[in-house]
């Protein structure tokens, strides 16, 4: 089909909020006060924050990602990634005399603290999310014994419980608000005396997040997420972009941008996820201004004012 250029006026809408949460900002300031105060090299487990672009930068300044504690020398200093690990993590890192700094997300500790109540009271713990996701092993890691992983409202048919009268439920922090209800509600029907975490899971930067896109999307012909591919919250983002209708694309910087994908938008929404600087916005944003979209408008949903202290000896 040929392509109609469009000839009204071109505009951005800019999410707020967008990017860096609270918790990934502590973890990436964690690797870098620990690089100041303890020198390189700082061995990191797993990408501290799921972005390409701030691993690499990390990395220029000594910190060496390994996949596993165990690829770790002995006593040296390794940093927990903000997904959280699981206690057999931390037994293996004590049993290799690392020096270890806890970069966890404190809202996916609190995730963690709820497992481990559901599981001292004897329930079977129905844990919401994405099978794989470092979060999700962690957590799962808790209980192993009493946790299953429900991905989505197709796997509520097959999953069983022990005593279907102790039964919880716990979600990954970073899923569509919407999504989660529609699991959490199938799940209720099968087990009906099942309990919940005493607030929901979902975390406020990706409640803050999904509602800014699903504010722009609505007023815009395209939809840009600048996140990386691992990274689910961004994922997560650019559904609830095309769950408004919108078409949404995920896109690392503007060098991902296909020039045919905007010859129609007159309006393009743009947003981050919750672990990409903003440095990688702005480069879209002036990508956007040389090719006409000159008037950026932001939309505002929330104010965030939330701050996480770094981990003890960093501060
Ligand atoms: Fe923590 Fe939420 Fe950020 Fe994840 S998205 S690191 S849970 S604040």
């Amino acid at each position: 089909m040929p392509s109609i250029a469009i000839s009204g006026p071109r505009k951005v809408l800019l999410a707020a909020p967008r990017g860096y949460c609270a918790g990934v900002d502590r973890a990436v300031q964690t690797v870098e006060r620990a690089l100041e105060v303890h020198g390189a090299p700082v061995y990191v487990r797993k990408e501290i924050v799921h972005n390409k672009h701030v691993v690499e930068e990390l990395a220029k300044r000594g910190a060496i990602f390994v996949e596993q504690e165990t690829e770790v020398p002995e006593g040296a200093i390794v940093v927990f990634s903000a997904h959280g690990v699981s206690p057999a993590v931390h037994d293996n890192a004590a049993a290799h005399s690392l020096r270890t700094i806890d970069a966890t997300c404190p809202l996916v500790t609190k995730v963690h603290v709820e497992a481990q109540r559901f599981a001292r009271g004897g329930r079977t713990i129905f844990l919401i999310g994405h099978a794989g996701h470092e979060e999700i092993e962690g957590t799962a890691g808790e209980a192993p014994d009493r946790i299953v992983v429900v991905e989505g409202p197709g796997d509520v048919a097959n999953v069983d419980a022990a005593d279907p009268e102790r039964v919880a439920y716990l979600t990954q922090t970073t899923l569509a608000v919407d999504d989660t209800v529609e699991v959490v509600e199938a799940l209720r029907q099968r087990f009906p005396a099942m309990v919940g975490p005493k607030h929901d899971d979902i975390c406020y930067a990706s409640q803050n997040r999904q509602e800014a896109v699903k504010a722009l999307a609505a007023r815009s012909d395209l939809v840009f997420i600048v996140g990386s591919q691992n990274s689910s919250n961004s994922n997560r983002l650019v559904e609830v972009a095309r769950e408004a209708g919108t078409v949404a694309y995920l896109i690392s910087d503007e060098t991902s941008i296909d020039p045919d994908w905007i010859t129609q938008a007159e309006v393009i929404g743009l947003s981050s996820g919750a672990s990409t600087p903003d440095v990688l916005v702005e480069r879209v944003v002036a990508f956007l201004h040389d090719r006409g979209y000159g008037d950026v408008e932001e939309v505002t949903v929330a104010t965030e004012d939330v701050h996480f202290p770094l981990p003890a000896g960093l501060d």
